[in-house]
């Protein structure tokens, strides 16, 4: 994994959040944005599409999925591709293509490359709980299209072909040179906010911890939830 080129489609100036960028990612998403340490793409307007997650958690939790599709536009387009069976013909394919199956393979373990120079990055340093452990499905199978475009969108074209597929796929709905920002999400108001009351630590549990995992899981079931909608 040490020989994979670094591959991040934005440079370190792109990268780095603003405190606008991270109302916008709270705003896109409907909730507050955690330990998101980087942006990992952006729109040809500057507004975030892939917010990057450190490889640790601020609870400790070890967190493998690096790139998170933010923009509603994007997500939703994804979303029906998935509602078409792409996942299937995809899965098929990496089963009998044997130079698919290895570029697939590669995007692997460039995904975990740019997760270790992240994790150096953001000082969260080496994870070795998910060392290997990518996202998605990879290195062998497809189980969701977001991570893969999200990290194609992260990496630049070029490095995961089913990615790239993918975005070629949404190309009616969403591309990369065209502004669909207008009216994607709700920009009056209050984004949304955590709560800073609860975070305190209490005897023997660690609340901090928990709700990370509740966190975890209500994105989990939104995301379902958006899918089946679709
Ligand atoms: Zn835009």
């Amino acid at each position: 994994m040490t020989n994979q080129r670094i591959h991040e489609a934005l440079d370190a100036t792109g990268r780095t959040p603003s405190d606008q960028d991270l109302d916008t990612l709270s705003r896109q998403l409907n909730r507050p944005v955690r330990d998101v340490v980087e942006i990992g793409a952006r729109c040809v307007c500057g507004n975030p599409l892939v917010a990057t997650t450190a490889p640790r958690l601020s609870s400790g939790i070890p967190f493998p999925t690096t790139y998170y599709l933010t923009h509603p536009v994007i997500t939703a387009a994804v979303s029906r591709m998935e509602a078409a069976g792409e996942m299937n013909q995809m899965n098929e394919r990496l089963a009998t293509d044997t130079g698919l199956a290895a570029a697939y393979r590669e995007a692997h373990e460039s995904y975990l490359a740019n997760r270790q120079a992240i994790g150096e990055r953001s000082g969260t340093g080496a994870v070795p709980e998910i060392d290997g452990v990518s996202a998605g499905g990879m290195p062998t199978r497809v189980k969701c299209l977001h991570v893969l475009v999200g990290h194609s969108l992260a990496a630049g074209p070029g490095v995961n072909p089913l990615g790239d597929e993918a975005l070629t796929g949404i190309a009616q709905w969403w591309s990369k040179d065209k502004c669909y920002c207008s009216g994607a999400w709700d920009t009056e108001g209050e984004a949304p906010k955590r709560d800073r009351s609860r975070h305190v630590k209490t005897q023997g549990v660690d609340p901090e911890a928990k709700r990370a995992e509740r966190a975890r899981k209500r994105a989990e079931a939104q995301q379902q939830a958006t899918e089946g909608n679709q």
